[in-house]
């Protein structure tokens, strides 16, 4: 078994991101700009987009969090995203998710620029994916695609299954693996909760990219010899011994899969990490387009 170190890759990728902006800085050009808003106290979203902030300090983007309560009215965060959308010295916005209840999901997504889109969700953007077309790719099945390409994971002819169908990753990634490219080219299979017999479907797969928020839903007995399993899974379990009370497992449950396995991503340090490091190639990516 081989880990897809997602982590490692991630601090490669940064590397080669913050090479490119010194050297774009040191001819007096401006850095990239990414702008993210967060909206509420909800704990995992205030650790995500740290983590997204953090790694813009790293590779040398300017970045700017713009934070409201919970209470804020969809006009207000329209307007924000649309004065947002106006102003040239900002490449990249994300709006984090979820949103508040009375807040529309889709009208929010769809009033980002789908120029500055660097988390790919906008369908000009969804739909450029889908046609082949040149577009910014959603940041976690981008991720994993980078992830499939560092470690050579043959695609081609192999049965991938694909459990989770959300918009974000699920559907996305089952389109990306199917496609005409490297990596793709595989059949694929998407599986999600109406699915009957979900094993009979795992157990034949060369692939599974598992993304369905369900701790260590796959098991051993889900999976054959050889499998390569990529781990979107991030969830919070009640953990005693750790400070905060709570660790971070997959939707695989790695102990008992692990050593069935070709490759397997860890969780944490698989899919979340190259999650952060796509954001900001989307984000390099948008500031080339615009300059
Ligand atoms: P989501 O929108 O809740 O979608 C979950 C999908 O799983 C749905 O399509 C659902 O089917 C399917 N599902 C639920 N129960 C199932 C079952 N028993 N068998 C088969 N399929 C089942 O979740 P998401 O946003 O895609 O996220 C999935 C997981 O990935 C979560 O743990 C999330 O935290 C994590 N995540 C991680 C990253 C990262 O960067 N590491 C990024 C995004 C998400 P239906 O469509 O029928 O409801």
């Amino acid at each position: 078994m081989q880990l897809l170190d997602g982590k490692s890759l991630s601090t490669k990728l940064k590397t080669h991101i913050k090479t490119e902006v010194d050297s774009l800085t040191s001819t007096g050009k401006r850095a990239p700009h990414l702008v993210a808003i967060l909206i509420g106290a909800n704990p995992a979203s205030e650790t995500y987009v740290a983590a997204k902030i953090k790694s813009c300090e790293e590779v040398g983007f300017q970045s700017t969090l713009y934070r409201y309560d919970a209470s804020i009215t969809e006009a207000e965060l329209l307007q924000k995203i649309n004065e947002i959308n106006a102003d040239s010295s900002i490449d990249g916005l994300l709006v984090q998710l979820p949103l508040p209840k009375h807040i529309n999901e889709t009208k929010v997504v769809e009033t980002v620029d789908y120029r500055k889109d660097v988390d790919g969700f906008h369908p000009t953007n969804i739909g450029r994916m889908a046609k082949g077309l040149p577009c910014t790719l959603p940041a976690t099945p981008y991720g994993i695609l980078k992830l499939l390409e560092e470690y050579k994971i043959e695609t081609a002819g192999k049965h991938c299954v694909v459990i989770g169908r959300s918009h974000i990753v699920g559907s996305p990634m089952s389109i990306l693996m199917a496609r005409n490219d490297y990596p793709g080219n595989a059949t694929v299979t998407i599986c999600h909760s109406k699915t009957k017999d979900l094993s009979s479907f795992t157990r034949n797969a060369d692939i599974i990219i598992a993304a369905v928020g369900i701790p260590q839903m796959l098991k051993a007995d889900m999976v054959k010899d050889g499998v390569v399993i990529v781990d979107v899974g991030t969830n919070r379990i009640e953990d005693a011994t750790k400070k905060s009370g709570f660790r971070l497992v997959g939707d695989v449950d790695f102990d008992s899969v692990k050593d069935k396995c070709s490759y397997i991503s860890p969780v944490p340090g698989g899919v979340g990490p190259m999650t952060i490091a796509a954001l900001l190639l989307n984000t390099l990516d948008t500031y080339k387009r615009g300059e």
